[in-house]
């Protein structure tokens, strides 16, 4: 790091949990960030703020006026663009350090595979299930961290997942695909605006302590937010020995 990156990211240095060591780490390592929308925007401006030094940040969609409720990288001047490119150019102003990726797709298939395996850590901070069951799929085959996050309406839910630790369960042991689990798209079920920056914002920090290797990240619990009386609380899970994933 250079004189003004020591100074930029000073106050993550003074902590003993990060320090040099720590800071170095997020400047090398690099995130992939799947969804540019509620839960994506708080976790990669607090990505690139905090100085992790390299983004791909992943959306097919177009920035739409019923967005900028909650998705905080985008404005009103961007409507219509890729929420990607959008994306990409908030992330610039606030830390132009960081080289972010602009990836105004859906990913799936081969491409999915090609920036997983390119990625130190996964943000799912996409809303279906087809994507979600993808991700955790290409986390699990390449042993890549997987901070998963969700809001809808005032319900919030967080889970982390590492198959580089054997014997732990995967998104897919939680929630088995082709489960006859309703799609709740904030389209029509709506969703609390800070609810997003909560779960988005935790979301980040629990990448950040996975690369910077700070503190513990809890493998195996879901955190679920009832964003209504703001009561927490955590659900232990394990290996689904039948996982059709990581069995
Ligand atoms: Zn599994």
């Amino acid at each position: 790091m250079n004189d003004e990156q020591l100074l930029r990211y000073s106050r993550h240095i003074l902590l003993d949990e990060i320090g040099i060591e720590g800071q170095q780490r997020l400047v090398n390592a690099k995130a992939l960030v799947v969804g540019a929308g509620g839960l994506g925007s708080p976790a990669a401006l607090y990505l690139a703020a905090a100085g992790l030094g390299h983004i791909s940040l992943a959306d097919g969609d177009q920035v739409d006026l019923t967005n900028l409720q909650r998705q905080i990288l985008h404005t009103q001047e961007r409507i219509g663009q890729p929420k990607a490119c959008s994306g990409q150019v908030a992330l610039a102003h606030i830390n132009p350090e960081v080289q972010v990726e602009a990836i105004n797709s859906r990913l799936a298939g081969e491409a999915l595979a090609a920036q997983v395996a390119d990625a130190d850590v996964v943000l799912d901070c996409c809303d279906n299930f087809a994507t979600r069951h993808a991700v955790n799929r290409e986390c699990v085959r390449q042993r890549t961290p997987l901070v998963s996050g969700a809001a809808i309406r005032f319900a919030g839910q967080l889970a982390v997942f590492d198959s580089r630790h054997k014997d732990t369960p995967c998104y897919s042991c939680l929630f088995p695909e082709g489960d006859d689990v309703e799609e709740e798209r904030c389209a029509v079920m709506g969703v609390f605006a800070p609810l997003t920056g909560i779960i988005g914002a935790m979301q980040a920090a629990e990448a950040l302590k996975l690369i910077a290797g700070a503190g513990e990240v809890v493998l195996g619990r879901l955190w679920l937010l009832d964003g209504l009386s703001m009561e927490w609380r955590s659900v232990n899970f394990s290996k689904d020995p039948q996982c059709s994933v990581c069995a």
